[in-house]
């Protein structure tokens, strides 16, 4: 098997028996139905980039277990500059896409499997490493869409896992036996899992003793036996499913974010050669940082990308507005321009900064990758702002595209929301349209959420901040002896 082409991609979707509700519905095919199709088309970019030659150096890489040629969403990163083509390559696509292509998530997860089983086994003699390049293996020969599966629902949050009043908060170990495991829970927020192939599940944070049950890492197909997904709801949503326009979308093709589903593992049968963590608690944690910090240093990359567009779309406002030459608002989008290359700088560096893991895997600088992740949370919420401020109020007072087409209104419609000469009413609908979708409702939750809460980045960076040294080096020029213990 070799690399898939956007459409091997979509025909492989088509293959699986997924059970996926939305709206209140049972969904037979997940690639015929408006609800899903831009998800699948952005995804789908992801497979067809490595075929052309002016992106292929980016999304192709050799495999260091087999030295094929894969898909670089499936590789394991060798050096820094795995590192670094990483984030270009999530720039690059968000720049076609606008919106989340969702094969990162699962990239991430593999990264951070790959080299935490690595050093379990060098400590505890298990032989997870082995089972995951096997793995591996299968899914780069096979070129499969992965969905990284972290986040348990996680109930009462001061409780933790083995204290909830509902056992299944949390994902569990219920039954081991000869053939494998058999695991129950759910995991939400699973951005692409409906047009993914495998999921591949990961404790959702540190955990003790008492939790060992919880601490469980393993890959199956979405369509396993007892895996039911629920969509999530998204901001005008049923724009896609009504009988509204292609312009009311503002980006048809490929959506708003990533779309989301709560997948329920109902007494799921997991075998043991998929099984990556078994009640090893002590590892929960150092395989839930690496995880999170490679998905940190994505955020400077893929809402660049975005980011991109935004300002695209913004500038294109202001120009079929005729106040694009104003100093105002050429100040605004270079503080657009300037917070975007910001968030790029963090994931470049961050990237630089990397080493490589005991495994010979290249793990990024967590101090940086998240940083960049916690600047997300701030700058994108900054650039939205600024984009609205430019574009004007008539974004959301737009009438739709039916009453641009109206036989008795339409030329009301046509008159009135034209700007400058030359730019025509509907192009001018078309860039607010795409202004509100990249930049309200879900697509902002998802830059301060997506990858942890900002809370969960601030932890990290507490960690890794050092503060003794920092201390040590302000005590040395301020001419104090430290007889106490380092901090
Ligand atoms: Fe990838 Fe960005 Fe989507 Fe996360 S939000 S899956 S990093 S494109
Ligand atoms: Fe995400």
């Amino acid at each position: 098997m070799a690399m898939k082409s956007g459409s091997d991609y979509k025909e492989s979707l088509k293959q699986r028996n997924i059970n996926v509700y939305a709206f209140g519905e049972k969904i037979e095919e997940v690639t015929a139905h408006p609800l899903f199709q831009p998800h699948v088309e952005a995804a789908s970019l992801t497979y067809e980039l490595a075929f052309d030659p002016s992106t292929e150096d980016l999304v192709t890489a050799k495999s260091h277990l087999t030295n094929k040629k894969i898909n670089r969403f499936t590789h394991i990163h060798q050096s820094t500059d795995d590192l670094i083509k990483k984030v270009k390559l999530l720039r690059l696509i968000a720049g076609k896409t606008g919106s989340c292509y969702q094969r990162c998530v699962g990239w991430d997860a593999m990264n951070a499997t790959y080299s935490v089983t690595f050093e379990m086994d060098q400590e505890l003699g298990t032989d997870y490493h082995q089972r995951f390049r096997k793995y591996l293996e299968y899914i780069q020969e096979n070129d499969l869409m992965v969905a990284g599966s972290m986040t348990d629902p996680k109930g009462d949050r001061s409780l933790t896992p083995g204290k909830q009043k509902d056992p299944d908060m949390f994902v569990h170990v219920v039954e081991k036996n000869d053939k494998g495991i058999v695991i129950r829970g759910a995991k939400a927020h699973m951005t692409g899992i409906v047009n993914s192939h495998e999921m591949l599940v990961m404790p959702t944070m540190a955990m003790g003793e008492d939790d060992k049950a919880y601490a469980v890492a393993c890959a199956f197909p979405v369509d396993t036996e007892g895996v039911i997904h629920i969509f999530g709801r998204q901001t005008n949503d049923e724009r896609r499913t009504g009988d509204g326009g292609e312009i009311d979308q503002g980006n048809a093709k490929y959506g708003t974010v990533g779309g989301e589903a709560l997948t329920i593992l109902e007494d799921v049968f997991v075998p043991w050669e998929r099984v990556f963590m078994c009640e090893e608690a002590q590892y929960a944690g150092l395989l839930v940082e690496r995880f999170a910090s490679y998905h940190r240093q994505n955020y400077g990359g893929c809402k660049a990308g975005v980011s991109d567009v935004i300002i695209g779309a913004t500038t294109a406002m202001a120009q079929s507005s005729g106040v694009d030459k104003a100093s105002h608002v050429r100040d605004k989008v270079v503080e657009m321009v300037h917070l975007t290359e910001t968030l790029y700088c963090g994931s470049i560096a961050c990237s630089c900064e990397g080493a490589a893991t005991p495994s010979g895997a290249y793990y990024v600088n967590p101090l940086l990758a998240n940083t960049v992740k916690q600047n997300v949370t701030r700058f994108i919420y900054e650039i939205a702002r600024l984009s609205h401020d430019i574009s004007g109020g008539c974004m959301a007072t737009l009438p739709s595209e039916k009453d641009l087409n109206h036989p008795e209104v339409g030329k009301y419609v046509k008159k009135y929301f034209k700007g400058v000469e030359g730019v025509s009413t509907e192009d001018r609908m078309r860039i607010a349209r795409l202004v509100e979708n990249m930049t309200g409702g879900t697509a902002l939750v998802e830059s301060m959420h997506g990858a942890g809460s900002p809370q969960a980045q601030r932890v990290m960076i507490l960690r890794q901040a050092n503060l003794g040294h920092k201390v040590k080096l302000a005590k040395k020029l301020a001419g104090i002896k430290d007889k106490e213990k380092d901090l």
